[in-house]
């Protein structure tokens, strides 16, 4: 395959969501899985690093080249049936299809209609659902991995560990950073943000679509009885429970009118067989000092697309925010366990600076959101990350729920991580790619 070196073209593949920017000698976009194992054989052969780039929704930097060449899986982008498909495929796309025919791909990423299917099994990505279902890796039944040295294998549960891998103790609360504690390679691979290899095909586990959803956007006036109510709520089996804070609300408000002053809101989503269970869930609201004049309830599709439409245009208006600052992003990703999620809110208001906040608080893990102006707030804000980091860890929590590590969280996973484990990771990675040329500086270094 001839590489893309015109200047023209690979300037559009060297950043990311987190506004991080790169370099590379060169692209290639490789349509099968003969000629990725061919670059990366030739890669391999030479001690080239080659970055795995797919759609670049990562917020942590994690396809931003760092010199080496550039593997970009969007021609990767077949469905050879409703389970099995392509890496590059649009995550969205894939969706769409599925749930036409009636059946449902449980991961959603907010980022859904923008990432692939390859990205968010690299990353184990996460969504408002996985409150109920999890995240993606218990959705992967089996990849088509191409690996560091060139060889094209499937993969599944039974595909025995090549190599030791530490077994350390995860954080008990939803986690994405490091390498998975696996006891077989697919599980390794999912997740390892694609130091291990390229997924180039995946087959795919599917649910039927639930009959019908219910989807509910309240407001609360005080944190004691917004905690009370996600107490109750988490007891009653929605698939989603997403918050939004109030400087969340004061951005909403800017795009959607009618949003009311409040302290901060829900999205619940409710699946049901049809008769959809109003009557519980507004006792539980009212109960707990819910505005009900205020709440919005949508029963079908169309409705429950407009309240994503407001959900989404929050992650998106921050990092436009960011990017139009100039400065890059910086965004917590921890998860606590629930015992330590108001201490863990504590912790997140931050008077003095521009923040926002929001997320999947159903699995107690927010998305604080600092927005520096200039350089001097940026430093100030990465301060304030670190030490939320290191309180998050010390209360049982990680540094990474969904996003993962990539190339700007590595000092945070040290925190979490023993350099024991670290070290044994680092004998895995060679291992897998004695050169270590795919996804060269993510996750950790040599
Ligand atoms: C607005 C917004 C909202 C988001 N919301 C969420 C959310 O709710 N939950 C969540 O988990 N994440 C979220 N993210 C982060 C991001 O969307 C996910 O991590 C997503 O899975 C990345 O997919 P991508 O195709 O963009 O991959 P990229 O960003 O292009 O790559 C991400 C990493 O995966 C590797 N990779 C990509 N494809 C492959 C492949 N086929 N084989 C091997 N390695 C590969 C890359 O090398 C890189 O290390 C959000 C991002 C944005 C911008």
């Amino acid at each position: 395959m001839d590489p893309i070196t015109d200047p023209g073209i690979l300037g559009g593949y060297l950043t990311d969501a987190s506004n991080l920017h790169g370099r590379a000698a060169a692209l290639y976009r490789p349509r099968t899985a003969e000629e990725v194992a061919e670059i990366l054989a030739e890669c391999q052969r030479t001690g080239t690093s080659v970055t795995v780039t797919a759609r670049r929704t990562s917020t942590t930097g994690a396809p931003v080249p760092d010199g080496g060449v550039l593997l970009s899986t969007e021609r990767l982008d077949r469905l050879h049936a409703l389970d099995d498909v392509d890496g590059g495929v649009l995550l969205g796309a894939y969706q769409a299809e599925v749930e036409r025919a009636g059946r449902l791909f449980t991961p959603d990423p907010t980022s859904r209609n923008e990432c692939s299917v390859g990205g968010a099994i690299a990353c184990n990505a996460s969504g408002a659902r996985s409150f109920k279902y999890g995240p993606t890796r218990p959705w992967v039944d089996a990849v088509e991995l191409v690996t560091p040295t060139g060889e094209i294998r499937w993969i599944d549960r039974t595909t025995p560990l090549p190599w030791p891998v530490p077994q350390w103790a995860e954080p008990a609360v939803k986690t994405a950073a490091g390498y998975y504690p696996a006891t077989n390679l697919l599980d390794l691979v999912i997740g390892a943000e694609g130091t291990l290899g390229v997924v180039t095909r995946a087959r795919l586990k599917l649910l039927p679509l639930p009959t019908a959803v219910l989807t509910v956007f309240t407001y609360f006036p005080d944190r004691a009885s917004l905690l009370a109510f996600v107490a109750v709520a988490r007891t009653m089996g929605p698939r989603c429970i997403e918050s939004f804070d109030r400087h969340a609300l004061d951005l909403i408000r800017g795009r959607v009118p009618d949003v009311p002053v409040a302290h901060a809101a829900l999205l619940l989503e409710i699946e049901h067989d049809g008769d959809a269970p109003l009557d519980a869930w507004f006792d539980a609201l009212a109960a707990h000092a819910a505005l009900l004049d205020d709440t919005i309830v949508a029963e079908d599709d169309a409705g429950r697309a407009r309240l994503h439409a407001v959900r989404h245009a929050l992650p998106a208006t921050v990092n436009e925010i960011i990017a139009r600052n100039g400065v890059q992003k910086v965004g917590t990703d921890f998860a606590v366990p629930a015992a330590a999620l108001a201490e863990m809110m504590d912790a997140y208001e931050q008077p003095d600076m521009a923040t926002v906040c929001f997320g999947h608080m159903g699995d107690s893990h927010l998305h604080l959101n600092f927005l520096p102006k200039d350089a001097d707030e940026l430093a100030e804000a990465r301060r304030r990350y670190l030490a939320l980091a290191k309180k998050a860890v010390s209360l049982g929590g990680t540094v990474s729920a969904e996003h993962g590590i990539g190339r700007l969280k590595k000092a945070h996973l040290a925190l979490m991580v023993p350099p024991t484990v670290l070290d044994g990771w680092r004998a895995v990675k060679r291992a897998a790619d004695p050169a270590w040329v795919l996804g060269r500086g993510v996750m950790f270094d040599p």
